[in-house]
C-alpha cells in the first residue's frame, strides 16, 4: 500500500504509508505507518488474523524507531571489565573476524556458536543457518524458539508428520462448537485473537481454558479447570479415558486415518478421571463435562500454548492432548482440530529454514543425506563439508566456556541473560567466553556482557518475510531508512563471511536471500518454492506447503492424509511424571512464569515503550490472599522467592486467580526481579525445552 508520495534513501525509495505487521508476536497482526512528519502513525489494518485490532504494543510499537536508547554505532570492549566504547565499523568487524579466527584457530570450528531468535525474518533465519554450517562450519547453532514453542513442534511432528502450529486459518476458531485452550492465554498475550473466540462465542460454542490461573482468558470461559501446574497430561489422558468409556470415541476417523490407538487405549484405560483429580486437583465432574463437550460438538479444536509445553514432560503432553483430538477426529476437518499458538513473532518460520541445531532449510533435518545434498547443491557446497547436529540451546548456552564448549558466541535477535532458565548460571557462562558478540537494536542485558555490540534496523525499516502462527507467510515492508550508523543482520554476516573466507559474497539483499530460501526449502516439509513476494502481496500471504507458483497454497492441512510415509496420522501412548523438582519442607511452593498484556519476551524492547512501562512498570510476585495470610504479607509488601538456583525480588501482588499453593511471576524483567533466577533447567528429552513452568519454591518477606 502506497499513497503515491515516496522518499529517497540509501536503501532506494521508500513509501510515505505502508502496510506491514506488527514487530511483536506471532498474531502479526496488520499494520499500516504512516509519515506524520515529526512522528511516525501507527493505524490498525483488516488484516485475517486481528481484523482491525491492535494490542498495546503494537500501538506503541513505532516509539522505538526514533528513541534515544537506540544504538546507531558499534561499541567495543578493550579489555574484560572495561567499558564499551564507540568504534567504527571496520574496526568492531574486524575485532570480531580477528576473534573468531584466534578461537578457530586454537580450538576448531565447534569452538565458535550462533544463537538465533524468534523474531528474526525468514531471511536472516535462513541466512544465520549458512553462515553457521558454510561459513563458520560449526555445528553449534541453536535459537530462543528452543524455548517456545519446541515441545509442541516435536508432538506435531511425531504424531502428524510436520510441525505447522495452526494446521488451518486462524478464523476456524470462530467455526468451532467447542474451543479448548490448555496453558493459553491470548486475552493478554494476543488480544485480537480474541474476536475470533468472540464469534465463536456469538455463534453459541462453549470455551473451556485449563490454566492454574484464573487469567484473563480463563474468566471468559465457561468451564475452567484449574490443575496444579505440570499436571497437564494427567488431565488430558483423564479426558480420552472419559470418552473411551462413555463411548465417545470417533471408531471410524480412528480406523482410517490413523495407527496406534491400540496402545494408547491400553495406557489410557488405567488413567483414572480419580487419580487425575488427586494429581491436579480438577474436580472428576468438570473432567467429565468437558470431555463431553468436546466430544458432543460437531466440531471442536484443542489449542495449547506455553502452560502446556514448558515442561521437562513439555512433548508428551502436547502427545497427550494429541491423542484427544485423534480420537475425537478432530484434525483434517474445517473448524476442528489441534494447534499450537506459537508465540514469538517469526517463531513459526524461525523454526523452518536452519538456525535449529538439527535442522536446514525447508524444514530438513541435518542428519537425512538426501536434505544435505539438495542444500549443499543450493549453497554450492560438497554436502561433506556440512557440520552435523549441534545440541539445543540451553545445552549450548551452558557449554560456553566450557573445556568442551564454544569460546565464541554471535547472538543475533536475542536476550538470553534475562529469557534463559536458570539465568544466573547462563549469564556466568557469557562471561567465561573469550568472544561474545551481539547484534541489536538496543543495549540488552546480554549487550551489556559483550565484547562487541553490532547496531542493527529494526522492523519499519526492513524489508522480509514472517511467517505467522498459522503458517502465513507475509511481507514486511521497509518504510523508513534506518538511522546513520545503524545496519541490517544481513550486511553483517556478508561482511563478515567476507573477511572470514575468500568464498563467493553473501547476498545482502532480503529478496535474493529469500529467492534462494525459496529454492534450498523446495522439496521439504516446509517448502516454500512456490511462495513469490508478488503472490504475498496479492493474497494477504501464502500458506506454505506451497511447492509450485502457479498451484495453489495449503490454508488447510490433513482434509485427506497426513504427511506421512503411510499418510495416517500417528498416536503415541505416554502417562503423567512429576515435576522435574517436587515441593519438600524447604521449598513448599510450585513456582510458574508467564508474561503480562503491555510488556514482550525479555522486554528489551517494550520496558523502554514510555505508555507500556506505565502500564506495566516492573515486575511483580502473584500470591493468593490465603498464602500471603500465611506469610504475614500484604499487597505491596517485597518478597523474595527462592529456588535452589536462585531468587528474584519483587513486591507482592494478591491475587484469588492463583492456586494458594502456586505462585506466579512474569518474566521481562531483568536484575532483582528476574523470574528466570529462579526457573528450573531439567529438560525435556525429546525437544530440549526448559522446565520454565514449574519449579519449587518458598516465599518470604523481603
Ligand atoms: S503484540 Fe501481537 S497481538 Fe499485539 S499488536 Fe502485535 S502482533 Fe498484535
Amino acid at each position: 500500500m502506497t499513497d503515491g508520495a515516496r522518499v529517497a534513501t540509501r536503501s532506494g525509495v521508500l513509501p510515505r504509508e505502508a502496510a506491514t505487521h506488527c514487530p511483536y508476536c506471532a498474531l502479526q497482526c496488520g499494520m499500516v505507518l504512516r509519515d506524520a512528519g515529526d512522528v511516525v502513525e501507527v493505524g490498525a489494518r483488516d488484516f485475517p488474523t486481528n481484523r482491525g485490532g491492535l494490542c498495546q504494543k503494537g500501538w506503541t510499537a513505532a516509539e522505538l524507531l526514533d528513541h534515544p536508547e537506540r544504538l546507531t554505532t558499534p561499541l567495543l570492549r578493550d579489555r574484560p571489565g572495561g567499558e564499551l566504547r564507540p568504534a567504527s565499523w571496520d574496526e568492531a568487524l574486524d575485532r570480531v573476524a580477528a576473534g573468531l579466527h584466534t578461537v578457530r584457530d586454537r580450538y576448531g570450528p565447534d569452538a565458535v556458536a550462533v544463537f538465533g531468535g524468534g523474531g528474526l525474518t525468514n531471511e536472516k533465519a535462513y541466512a544465520l543457518g549458512r553462515f553457521a554450517r558454510v561459513t563458520l562450519r560449526t555445528r553449534h547453532i541453536d535459537y530462543n524458539g528452543r524455548w517456545c514453542m519446541s515441545s509442541a513442534a516435536a508432538a506435531g511432528n511425531r504424531a502428524f508428520g510436520v510441525d505447522r502450529g495452526l494446521p488451518f486459518p486462524l478464523a476456524d476458531l470462530g467455526r468451532a462448537d467447542t474451543l479448548l485452550l490448555v496453558g493459553a492465554n491470548p486475552a493478554e498475550t494476543m488480544p485480537p485473537l480474541m474476536r475470533h473466540v468472540a464469534d465463536q462465542r456469538e455463534r453459541g460454542g462453549r470455551l473451556i481454558v485449563i490454566d492454574p490461573r484464573a487469567t484473563a482468558t480463563a474468566r471468559q470461559a465457561d468451564l475452567h479447570l484449574q490443575p496444579l501446574p505440570g499436571t497437564d497430561l494427567a488431565v488430558a489422558n483423564a479426558l480420552l479415558h472419559i470418552a473411551l468409556t462413555e463411548g465417545l470415541v470417533d471408531r471410524a476417523y480412528v480406523a482410517a486415518r490413523t495407527t496406534g490407538f491400540d496402545e494408547v487405549r491400553r495406557t489410557v484405560a488405567g488413567c483414572w478421571p480419580a487419580e487425575a483429580e488427586r494429581l491436579s486437583g480438577v474436580p472428576v465432574a468438570d473432567l467429565e463435562a468437558a470431555a463431553r463437550a468436546l466430544a458432543d460438538a460437531d466440531r471442536a479444536i484443542i489449542l495449547t500454548a506455553r502452560g502446556a509445553e514448558q515442561h521437562a514432560k513439555g512433548v508428551d503432553t502436547v502427545s497427550a492432548f494429541i491423542n484427544l483430538a485423534l480420537a475425537l477426529g478432530l484434525p483434517g476437518r474445517p473448524g476442528s482440530g489441534y494447534g499450537c499458538l506459537t508465540g514469538q513473532g517469526n517463531g513459526q518460520g524461525g523454526r523452518e529454514h536452519g538456525q535449529k541445531a538439527d535442522q536446514l532449510p525447508g524444514y530438513r533435518r541435518i542428519d537425512d543425506p538426501a536434505a544435505r545434498a539438495h542444500v549443499a547443491g543450493v549453497w554450492g557446497v560438497d554436502p561433506a563439508t556440512l557440520p552435523g547436529p549441534g545440541v539445543p540451546a540451553y545445552q549450548l548456552l551452558d557449554s560456553l566456556g566450557t573445556p568442551s564448549g564454544p569460546r565464541a558466541l554471535l547472538v543475533f535477535g536475542s536476550n538470553p541473560v534475562v529469557s534463559a532458565p536458570r539465568a544466573t548460571r547462563i549469564e556466568s557462562r557469557l562471561r567465561d567466553l573469550d568472544l561474545l558478540v551481539v547484534a541489536d537494536l538496543l543495549r540488552s542485558e546480554t549487550a551489556e556482557l559483550a565484547d562487541v555490540v553490532l547496531p542493527v534496523t529494526q522492523w519499519a525499516e526492513e524489508d522480509g518475510t514472517m511467517t505467522n502462527l498459522e503458517g502465513r507467510v507475509l511481507r514486511r515492508r521497509a518504510f523508513r531508512p534506518p538511522p546513520a550508523g545503524v545496519r541490517t543482520d544481513l550486511e553483517i554476516l556478508a561482511a563478515l563471511a567476507a573477511r572470514l573466507t575468500d568464498g563467493a559474497p553473501l547476498p545482502t539483499d532480503p529478496r535474493t536471500v529469500f529467492e534462494e530460501l525459496r529454492r534450498a526449502s523446495a522439496g521439504g516439509p516446509a517448502d516454500y518454492a512456490g511462495i513469490t513476494w508478488e503472490r504475498i502481496d496479492a493474497d494477504e500471504g501464502v500458506f506454505w506447503p506451497c511447492p509450485d507458483e502457479d498451484g495453489p497454497d495449503r490454508p488447510r492441512l490433513f482434509a485427506d492424509r497426513f504427511p506421512t510415509p503411510d499418510g495416517r496420522a500417528r498416536f503415541h501412548p505416554v502417562t503423567h511424571r512429576p515435576a522435574a523438582e517436587p515441593v519438600c519442607a524447604d521449598y513448599p511452593l510450585h513456582f510458574t512464569t508467564g508474561r503480562v498484556l503491555a510488556q514482550y519476551q525479555s522486554g528489551t524492547q517494550t520496558r523502554r515503550v514510555a505508555a507500556l512501562r506505565r502500564a506495566a512498570p516492573g515486575g511483580f510476585v502473584e500470591l493468593h490472599p490465603d498464602l500471603a495470610a500465611r506469610l504475614g504479607v500484604t499487597d505491596g509488601t517485597p518478597v523474595r522467592v527462592v529456588s535452589r538456583r536462585g531468587e528474584l525480588r519483587a513486591p507482592a501482588r494478591l491475587s484469588p486467580a492463583i492456586r494458594p499453593d502456586t505462585v506466579f511471576a512474569p518474566f521481562h524483567w531483568p536484575g532483582a526481579a528476574r523470574a528466570n533466577s529462579v526457573t528450573n533447567d531439567a529438560l525435556d528429552p525429546v525437544s530440549g525445552m526448559p522446565e520454565f513452568k514449574i519449579c519449587a519454591v518458598r516465599v518470604e518477606r523481603a
